[in-house]
């Protein structure tokens, strides 16, 4: 009788964890939703419903719209529930090659604080790591959040992360950060559990979680900026590959003569139709000092050699997704980063190359599209990074399960 008692609770906790697993996926969802998403039933979702609000870890939200409103479902609109503050907060941290970003969110996907801070070019990681902590601590406080309501913490950087050790596998983009444990130094720092991941990994989370990728199971990210980089979604799961380093697409072969890339290897897409390479071709003719973003403006105008530029780019890049497309076969694929905001300058050209180099079928399925998140990407793919892959991604110290360490905080 006792054991039978037992594995009845043990099978109801197990069910209580999939709901708040399913919430802290999507953020706001009916009960129905909830259901369908774990397969429990609607009287059972209910009443697990019914414990965690009465434990208040539940909250009614308004807004938003349920897959089953999206699909055309008339009637009253359904109660829309998510995990109230007493729940816990995440904390998102993205380091660029020049700005340091930190925001706190709570389960329900709700962004409660943000900063961002300017930082010199190639700032030394420590410095960047103490900033992190202050930021961290200023964001908590402005979210009303205490450490010991956070459930863990994303991270975001500038390059492939080796995935066992949390470090930086090249060192070209962030020259001071090789070599060093990032999640573990910021365990250290933060007393919380820590996930690392790369940039372009954490904009794909996010535009697939929150922006131009929703409701795309398959999905390439691009970032294409100082460097160019893809992040890929699978069955709406993160690919990091073997060892981390899936999604390296600006180091595709171009041409085998080109220029010498900065990973070593010759006529990488990178060298092609990054930014710093755009601004080497336009520099003899339009001055030393030229930025990307005069290159944008200029093309915008109609400087025909900006917009040239901008087209080449497009359809180097194109034709290194066309191959991508023939592997991966991607619903959608969301181009972001800063030359991104180049828009269907550069996204013409690229869909263009995509139909030239992905055989028919392939070309078929997929739609092209900007990243709507812009520079916030990658700091709300840090945020997701604990919301949604948290099951997934190793971290330091293991991080315990969310209920355990929800019912520990107190309500807001
Ligand atoms: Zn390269």
């Amino acid at each position: 009788m006792r054991e039978a008692a037992g594995s009845l609770r043990s099978l109801r906790e197990l069910n209580r964890e999939r709901v708040v697993q399913t919430l802290r996926d999507v953020g706001v969802a009916s009960r129905a939703d909830i259901a369908r998403a774990t397969g429990l039933s609607r009287t059972t979702v209910s009443s697990l419903v019914a414990d965690l609000k009465d434990e208040g870890l539940i909250v009614e939200r308004g807004g938003g719209r349920t897959a089953g409103a999206a699909a055309g479902q008339s009637g009253r609109p359904p109660v829309l529930i998510g995990l109230s503050r007493a729940a816990g907060v995440v904390v998102g941290i993205d380091f660029g090659k020049r700005h340091l970003a930190v925001a706190v969110s709570d389960l329900s996907h709700e962004v409660l604080a943000e900063y961002r801070r300017e930082m010199p070019e190639d700032y030394a990681a420590e410095d960047g790591m103490d900033t992190a902590s202050e930021l961290v601590d200023a964001a908590l406080d402005d979210a009303g959040a205490r450490r010991d309501g956070v459930l863990g913490v994303g991270l975001g950087l500038p390059g492939p992360i080796h995935r066992l050790t949390g470090t930086i596998g090249s060192p070209a983009i962030l020259p001071g950060w090789v070599g060093i444990r990032v999640a573990d130094e910021m365990t250290a720092r933060l007393d919380l559990p820590v996930q690392v991941d790369n940039d372009a990994n954490l904009g794909a989370l996010s535009e697939f979680l929150w922006g131009a990728g929703r409701t795309a199971n398959s999905l390439a990210y691009l970032k294409v900026a100082t460097g160019i980089g893809a992040g890929l979604i699978v069955e709406g799961r993160l690919f990091h590959g073997a060892g981390g380093t899936a999604g390296e697409i600006g180091h595709t072969t171009i041409d085998e003569n080109g220029p010498i890339c900065r990973c070593g290897r010759r006529g990488c897409l990178e060298t092609f139709a990054a930014g710093p390479a755009l601004i080497e071709l336009l520099r003899p003719s339009l001055g030393a000092d030229l930025t990307v973003e005069a290159v944008l403006e200029r093309a915008y105008e109609g400087d025909p050699g900006c917009q040239r530029a901008l087209a080449d780019a497009g359809r180097h890049i194109g034709q290194a997704l066309g191959n991508l497309c023939n592997l991966f076969n991607p619903e959608r694929i969301v181009v972001g980063g800063s030359l991104g905001a180049a828009g269907d300058l550069l996204l013409d050209p690229v869909r263009e190359a995509v139909e030239r180099a992905a055989i028919p079928s392939a070309a078929d399925d997929v739609e092209i599209v900007l990243g709507v998140l812009g520079q916030r990407a990658e700091l709300l793919g840090a945020v997701g990074l604990v919301l949604h892959e948290a099951d997934r991604t190793p971290t330091v110290d293991g991080g315990g399960p969310i209920v355990a360490r929800a019912t520990a905080t107190e309500p807001a």
